[in-house]
């Protein structure tokens, strides 16, 4: 996929190519995981229901919501689509979405707990930990309504026995966020196997945030 610095509208290349990248990392595979992202203030673009990455292309990409006259490609809508539609209503500061089951971060979902403080990088999802958000079905109400808790002031979160979350301000930020989610869940699971991981105090963790908050600008 490439890196795009330059403002454009999101269109639905962006989504087939964040969802080709999630399934070549290996952060999804077969039909797992779905892509969004805005086109405006209420609507936005999502991939098909049970439509491989290896298969998917732009015309197949659904417009949100579905009474849009524009809505043409004739494939339902993912199946989370009323979760994207939830935490879009929700978060007017999210332009993007992701949803995986990548491999370690499902296994701690299915453990249905939080990833800790164990690394200071949990602070790039917005706070002191990356919540797990309870259990409910896929594609159901439930299952949105606990997953837009989940993410208060946060930008990724777990979806007990499911999988991944991911926020970002267009497809790729989304995306990176996932791996980082994926990457810290192995590096806990690592450490999990070799004794109790030793957690970062309140002030630890708020001293990150507060350097995050700052890292990586570049000086005008
Ligand atoms: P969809 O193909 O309907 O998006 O389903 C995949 C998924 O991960 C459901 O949670
Ligand atoms: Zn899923």
């Amino acid at each position: 996929m490439t890196v795009d610095s330059t403002e454009r509208p999101l269109g639905p290349t962006d989504i087939v190519e964040v969802m080709q990248y999630l399934y070549t990392v290996g952060l999804n595979t077969g039909c797992a995981g779905n892509a969004s992202c805005r086109v405006g203030r209420q609507k936005y673009l999502i991939t098909p229901s049970g439509v491989e990455p290896t298969v998917l292309s732009p015309e197949l990409i659904v417009r949100m919501p579905p009474s849009d006259a524009t809505a043409v490609s004739g494939l339902e809508p993912s199946s989370e689509a009323g979760m994207h539609g939830a935490i879009y209503a929700a978060r007017p500061d999210v332009s993007a979405i992701v949803h995986t089951h990548s491999p370690y971060a499902t296994a701690l979902a299915c453990l249905r707990k939080p990833i800790p403080a164990f690394h200071y990088m949990v602070a790039v999802a917005g706070g002191d930990s990356i919540r797990c958000a309870p259990y409910a079905t896929f594609g159901s109400k439930e299952l949105s309504d606990n997953a837009v808790e989940a993410l208060r002031d946060r930008n990724a979160c777990l979806l007990a026995n499911h999988g991944v979350l991911a926020l970002g301000a267009d497809p790729l930020a989304a995306a990176m966020m996932a791996r980082e989610v994926e990457q810290l869940a192995m590096q806990y699971c690592i450490a999990a196997q070799s004794g109790e991981p030793v957690l970062l105090d309140e002030v630890q963790m708020k001293e990150v945030l507060e350097k995050f908050k700052t890292y990586g600008h570049r000086s005008e």
